[in-house]
């Protein structure tokens, strides 16, 4: 194949540049990158080679110029690898991993020009810059000091062996994962078994216990995270603690899939790279170049609501206490796989709330248009049109052209709201395209959601956790879309990541807001809005089992801390044990409240991107609390409200540093006050 015929390596003819995809097979893909690298390292050698002494524009600029082909070819793939990933496509991400490790480490370490950026940063004062062009000095500068580029060839070829090391054993920790996942699905010889399932899940059970040839029976499969969501609905005492131990003993056995070796060897060489990045222990190394600054600091949040969770714990567990002895012939004490289903019972006794009966007033169609869409165009005036004439990666993606109050494009919304094989779980926002003005770019972004397929001409009808998601997501989305910086490497939310979270976590706030629940939450076949004295009860679960919920994730925060906090010669022998003490240290060791990770599935941390940084969901929801108060005192959904908020804080992306664009915006820094109302912690 040649360059020439490989769709990826021209600039596409689409409207924003969305790739065109009904060209693209997945074997132009390898060769594409090959391609990029090749021509991103030409790009950073016509930078190093320059006889000239460094300037703004002949080192930074230039670098920000580079890798045009490289995004182009990596954001395609990486939206097909994680929506769409056929077996085609995860054989080319096989491939695809090391090589790109080597191509990132290639340019962070390279020495000539780091020296270049070396000398740019140092005549910095004495430059007339603007302030983003000042700010994309000092990032250049610290992001190359921090991956190393400043060591000596010894170090660094060690710091390339641990990189490579450790990127081949978070693979393994993903395989083994995966493996003992599939292999723990717990097997039910009955529907009795299963009692309070709905008659959908039921069937999904058995389709999935043939599917595996065991005919007549039922397969209950474990998600991510400890609690199995069928816990709340399970009668049977048996059957929740089978899928609870299931769950928990997740690639923790003496077996092949186990992940305790694997991970102490990561937390190991974490730890020797950054003894020598110069750093006490990997938390330290992760936490400088966060808004955070120090583990120290991320020890104190977590401490500080560690204790008032564990009380609210304690106290719920006494309500679900009360009403195991009045509803079972043999009282018990609550476990951890009782929690989930006494507490639907509580919630149903105290709000007469049934979650699941909601469904019917929120039809996907209609919680998009008009309460997504509906609620960023009172707040921002932006207009979303649906292109049917576009089509991105798949037929379920759904692409719409976003314009301004006076008619200016913004760039494109794809939507891929369905589950399918292909596709990882979870939700998450990713750029197609990102905005730059050097590039001359306009915003594509793109959401994914796994929500369950209708039957045939049946709608679809949203969980109020769907509901949730889908206007988090939508705010990662407006993060993108509302980029207006000059630098690629500003754009949308290449931010910190400790910050990342703030503006989706914002814009969840607009789902019970008055205005916008009435415009969306319609009964699909009648009409008629929701019953208000559901929605006043709605707005009170706010706070309920928020000690569990609060408590599991500050628990999963702090293992992921102390994992990290030690230095190289930290041996850590026995995985469970190394648990049970960190927990029992922070106070969160109640055997009723099991962390919602445990270390050997703990994936964010051990082949995700989070390790040293889980702590950050709760770190920037101190953001999004004392913002949702900002709008409350200002007249809520206005479109001065919305103005503000994007020019100051969403429009900037990571163009200055978070902390000041929030101060900016708020007036003065925030203050943990409102999260611990809004989690029921300041009492
Ligand atoms: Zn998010």
């Amino acid at each position: 194949m040649t360059d020439a015929s490989n769709p990826l390596l021209q600039p596409s003819e689409l409207p924003y540049g969305l790739p065109d995809y009904s060209a693209i097979r997945p074997d132009h893909y390898l060769p594409a990158f090959r391609t990029a690298f090749d021509e991103h390292l030409r790009e950073i050698a016509r930078i190093t080679m320059v006889r000239s002494m460094p300037t703004f524009e002949n080192t930074i600029e230039a670098i920000e110029r580079s890798g045009e082909m490289l995004d182009r070819v990596a954001h395609a793939f990486y939206t097909v690898s994680s929506a769409d990933a056929t077996p085609e496509i995860q054989a080319v991400d096989e491939q695809l991993a090391p090589l790109m490790a080597a191509h990132t480490d290639a340019i962070a370490l390279d020495a000539a020009l780091y020296w270049r950026v070396q000398q740019v940063h140092a005549q910095l004062a004495d430059l007339d810059l603007d302030d983003e062009q000042r700010y994309l000095v000092e990032r250049h500068h610290r992001e190359m000091t921090h991956a190393g580029a400043g060591l000596d060839d010894d170090a660094k070829r060690r710091l390339t062996a641990l990189n490579q090391q450790l990127s081949t054993l978070s693979t393994a920790f993903e395989r083994n994962l995966l493996n003992d996942t599939n292999d723990l699905a717990v097997v039910f010889d009955s529907a009795d078994e299963l009692a309070g399932l709905s008659s959908g899940e039921l069937s999904a059970a058995s389709r999935s216990a043939a599917e595996r040839g065991l005919d007549g029976k039922f397969l209950v499969s474990l998600p991510l995270f400890t609690g199995h969501p069928s816990l709340a609905q399970l009668r049977d005492r048996e059957s929740r603690r089978r899928i609870m131990d299931a769950s928990r003993a997740r690639a923790s056995r003496d077996n092949a899939n186990d992940n305790g070796p694997v991970l102490r060897e990561i937390a190991r060489l974490r730890a020797e790279r950054a003894a020598i990045l110069g750093y006490d222990s990997h938390a330290a190394y992760v936490t400088a170049d966060e808004t955070a600054r120090t583990p120290e600091a991320v020890e104190r949040m977590l401490r500080e609501l560690a204790a008032p969770s564990a009380r609210n714990a304690r106290a719920e567990r006494d309500a679900l206490r009360a009403i195991v002895d009045e509803t079972e012939d043999t009282p018990f004490t609550v476990e951890a796989h009782d929690w989930a289903f006494y507490t639907e019972k509580v919630r149903t006794a105290r709000y007469s709330i049934d979650t699941g009966a909601l469904r019917p007033w929120f039809e996907a169609e209609r919680v998009l248009q008009d309460g997504v869409f509906f609620a960023a165009t009172q707040l921002y005036g932006v207009t979303f049109t649906e292109r049917a004439d576009l089509t991105a990666y798949h037929p379920g993606a759904r692409v719409f052209e976003v314009h301004d109050a006076d008619g200016t494009a913004v760039g494109l919304y794809v939507l891929d709201l369905y589950t399918r094989d292909s596709k990882r779980g979870g939700a998450w926002m990713n750029p197609l395209v990102s905005q730059s003005r050097l590039r001359g770019t306009l915003p594509v972004v793109v959401n994914n959601l796994n929500v369950a397929l209708p039957g045939d001409g049946e709608p679809t009808l949203l969980t109020l956790d769907e509901v949730t998601t889908l206007f988090h997501e939508f705010g990662h989305a407006l993060h993108g879309l509302f980029a207006v910086v000059t630098y690629p490497h500003f754009s949308g939310t290449n931010v910190f990541r400790d910050f990342v979270e703030f503006p989706s976590q914002v814009n969840e706030m607009w789902i019970l807001w008055p205005e916008v629940l009435d415009n969306y939450a319609r009964h699909h076949e009648t009409g008629e809005p929701l019953d208000a004295a559901i929605v006043e009860r709605l707005r009170a679960t706010e706070t309920f089992n928020q000690g569990h919920d609060t408590s599991e994730y500050l628990a999963a925060a702090w293992l992921d801390q102390a994992w990290h906090r030690g230095g190289p010669d930290a041996a850590i022998d026995d995985v469970a044990a190394f648990e049970a003490a960190a927990l029992a240290d922070i106070g969160l060791d109640d055997p009723a409240v099991p962390t919602r990770y445990s270390s050997t599935y703990f994936a964010h941390v051990f082949s995700g991107g989070y390790s040293a940084g889980y702590y950050s969901y709760i770190w920037s929801e101190v953001l999004d609390a004392d913002t949702v108060d900002w709008f409350r005192e200002n007249g809520g959904l206005t479109r001065e409200n919305g103005d503000r908020f994007r020019a100051r804080l969403l429009g900037v992306g990571g163009s200055k540093d978070p902390l000041d664009a929030y101060r900016d915006f708020r007036g003065r820094d925030a203050e943990i006050a409102p999260l611990l109302k809004r989690r029921g912690l300041d009492r």
